[in-house]
């Protein structure tokens, strides 16, 4: 079985999940900030992969120094991510005074996903579904009885649709598809929520 644990990274309260399994030295994140914080956490096993949710600045930050670490990393998100990973505009790092520009184009690291897609993360079965509005990178993850959803549904907070590219009818849609895919399981949204 799969724990699951997290930190609240420092830049707008994002979070990285940590992923691990009993009996093995690897551990998989969903999204990447506060690096160092991570690697404290994750101790002297080997981060395998990273599943983005999106790739805005706030959930991509930590990814150029964890390549630095871990360089046959594997980074997933979507067509559209891979070009925003690259672009500090499309990925709005350029508009962030917290961190330099991000642009990461390391074609070994980076893989492609689609809507459909099954991947195995520490022997585990991950369901792959695009679900855009708040930005066309968006990926929700369902993984056993959770669903790793970013920013495209965090319950009791309105999904924001004011970024370039954000489209609010898809957000909505992506909202539904998500309450439905995800009725019977766990939450786990992209930021915590500060009062
Ligand atoms: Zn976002």
């Amino acid at each position: 079985m799969l724990t699951v644990d997290f930190i609240t990274n420092k830049v707008l309260h994002s979070r990285t999940y940590i992923l691990c399994k009993e009996n093995s030295n690897c551990v998989w994140l969903v999204d990447c900030g506060d690096t160092d914080r991570v690697l404290e956490k994750v101790g002297d096993k080997i981060v395998e992969g990273v599943l983005l949710t999106h790739t805005h600045s706030d959930h991509i930050y930590g990814l150029e120094e964890l390549i630095k670490r871990y360089p046959s990393v594997k980074v997933y998100t979507n067509a559209e991510g891979v070009e925003a990973l690259k672009s500090p505009k499309l990925n709005l790092s350029h508009y962030h005074s917290e961190y330099p520009d991000i642009s990461i184009d390391t074609p070994n690291n980076v893989c492609v996903l689609k809507e459909g897609d099954e991947l195995f993360v520490l022997g585990n079965l991950v369901k792959v579904y695009e679900t855009p509005g708040h930005s066309p990178t968006c990926l929700t993850y369902i993984i056993e009885d959770k669903a790793f959803t970013g920013d495209a549904y965090i319950p009791g907070v309105k999904v924001f649709t004011g970024f370039p590219h954000a489209n609010k009818q898809q957000a909505t849609l992506s909202i539904e598809r998500i309450r439905k895919l995800a009725s019977n399981h766990q939450i786990m949204p992209g930021h915590t929520v500060v009062p």
